[in-house]
């Protein structure tokens, strides 16, 4: 097949072109490796690359050549974030401390795409156990954005969103507890979806709160991230939180006409052409026959503290099995309490150490009353302004648009100094994740800074089980094309 072919590809192209012999899953991941090698080095996605893809493929097409093997996955290479397992590779979450470990079985994700004849091309840099927004964080040298390498690509998922962006592969996962897969969509021009909490098994993906924590696609179009949600869902015995697919009705948007709440937001907070694109998006969604409404989420400016309590409490004690005993790197001291003081303070970055630092504060007696209980309280309220929200009976809407982010890119080094700027980078995407609803950014549009044309994103957030909307939505956003 021509060179020109492959580029900026679609799964649901390539899928027709397999079909029709007109390309194989060896040719398609001999592509991006070719692409690897040549980006790799400046954009550093990857941080290592699988031996044996090539030979992958070729089972694959033999598979498919046989029939043993269907479906629209099969034969398309995915870039796996650091922190899902996939058995006999290296998981290290993009941390010293985990530099050597390797998985001992299959993150369930990673199961279901093998079973779906997916290829996996390696794993892809993040911020260290995905605590960050620009993959400044990793242990391994921050990733950048391929619009304008003197950029960040966002975070935590940063090296996933590169991989597609960058055409290092068809598509990829991440995983996004606070804005992890949203973020690094927008800022790299792709699709990202964080599913509802419980709609994807967390199994043997390496935690960080897992009371936030989802597993999403990062792709270049809808239809691709609805592909692999549909492969990649579902109810999993090794992992409580899963949602049994049977109780969720069967629901399609297609060609509804919806009523649509525009998130009232601080328009001075906002770079202008973030403004400008939610106009614009409103008044194409209009067009197409939809409803608008304003709406306000009276807790919703509390959600950013909420999540700066509950994440580093969860982190603290889900990073608490690192310590040199069970997994990863040991620095033996002279006793035990020297062995977690020696492995856990060479092993573990700054930001790991102060998001631990901060969790145990805030579970700590004396002050858990005051800090963890009300943020869990708060956490109750935000939940239930989205039920609010989402009550149709009530005046309610079927979905909420709001900006991804409130700004493009930004430059490497721009916040690193500065934990406090970095954290309300999460402004906009924060309360998906405390509330468990599912939420996806669109590509749309451009700011220009520096002379280059940086990607904003459009978030919609649906109630509870109801990707379908963001699909259906998600998809008129994306075929309007909306200029900014
Ligand atoms: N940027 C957020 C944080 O630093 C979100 C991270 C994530 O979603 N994994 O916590």
């Amino acid at each position: 097949m021509d060179k020109e072919f492959f580029k900026n590809l679609t799964i649901k192209k390539v899928a027709k072109a397999m079909q029709d012999g007109d390309t194989t899953a060896l040719e398609l991941t001999q592509y991006y490796l070719e692409n690897i090698k040549g980006k790799n080095g400046e954009l550093n996605a990857y941080l290592r690359i699988f031996a044996g893809a090539e030979d992958q493929a070729r089972k694959i097409d033999e598979d498919i050549k046989n029939g043993k093997i269907m479906g629209p996955l099969a034969g398309i290479p995915f870039a796996i974030k650091d922190n899902m397992l996939i058995k006999g590779e290296v998981a290290s979450a993009s941390s010293k401390i985990l530099e050597n470990y390797r998985a001992t079985y299959d993150a369930t994700v990673i199961k279901k795409l093998r079973e779906a004849g997916a290829i996996f091309l390696g794993t892809v840099n993040m911020d260290e156990f995905a605590m960050g927004s620009s993959t400044e964080n990793s242990a391994f040298g921050p990733t950048k954005n391929p619009h304008d390498p003197a950029r960040v690509p966002g975070g935590s998922s940063g090296g996933s969103a590169v991989a597609v962006a960058a055409d290092m592969a068809l598509a990829s996962l991440g995983s996004d507890t606070g804005g992890s897969i949203r973020q690094p969509a927008s800022f790299c021009g792709e699709v990202g979806l964080k599913p509802t909490y419980g709609r994807v098994s967390r199994s043997g993906l390496i935690a960080m709160a897992s009371s936030l924590d989802q597993i999403g696609p990062i792709t270049r179009t809808v239809e691709d991230a609805e592909i692999i949600f549909n492969i990649i869902k579902g109810k999993d015995p090794l992992d409580a939180t899963t949602v049994n697919e049977d109780v969720i009705p069967e629901t399609k948007q297609e060609n509804k006409k919806l009523k649509i709440g525009l998130l009232t937001y601080d328009k001075n907070v906002v770079a202008p052409e973030i403004n400008d694109m939610m106009e614009k998006s409103v008044e194409m969604l209009k067009q197409a026959g939809h409803e608008i409404m304003e709406v306000t989420l009276p807790y919703l400016k509390y959600s950013l503290s909420c999540y700066y309590i509950i994440m580093p409490a969860e982190v603290s004690s889900n990073l608490a099995r690192l310590d040199g005993v069970k997994y990863g790197l040991l620095k033996e001291g002279d006793n035990l309490l020297d062995d977690y003081l020696k492995t856990r303070g060479t092993g573990f970055g700054k930001e790991a150490k102060r998001r631990i630092m901060i969790g145990t504060y805030v579970l700590s007696s004396g002050y858990y009353d005051d800090y963890y209980s009300k943020a869990q309280e708060i956490r109750d309220l935000i939940r239930r302004d989205f039920e609010n929200a989402f009550d149709l009976s009530a005046g309610g809407v079927d979905a909420i648009i709001l900006p991804t982010t409130t700004e493009p890119a930004f430059k490497i080094g721009e916040k690193t100094d500065d934990p406090m700027k970095m954290y309300l980078e999460d402004i906009f995407t924060v309360s998906a994740n405390l509330a468990g609803v599912p939420a996806i950014s669109i590509p749309t549009g451009f700011a220009e800074r520096d002379g280059v044309k940086l990607p904003l994103g459009l978030q919609i957030i649906a109630p509870h089980f109801r990707e379908d909307v963001l699909f259906s939505l998600g998809k008129q956003v994306e075929n309007a094309k909306i200029k900014v």
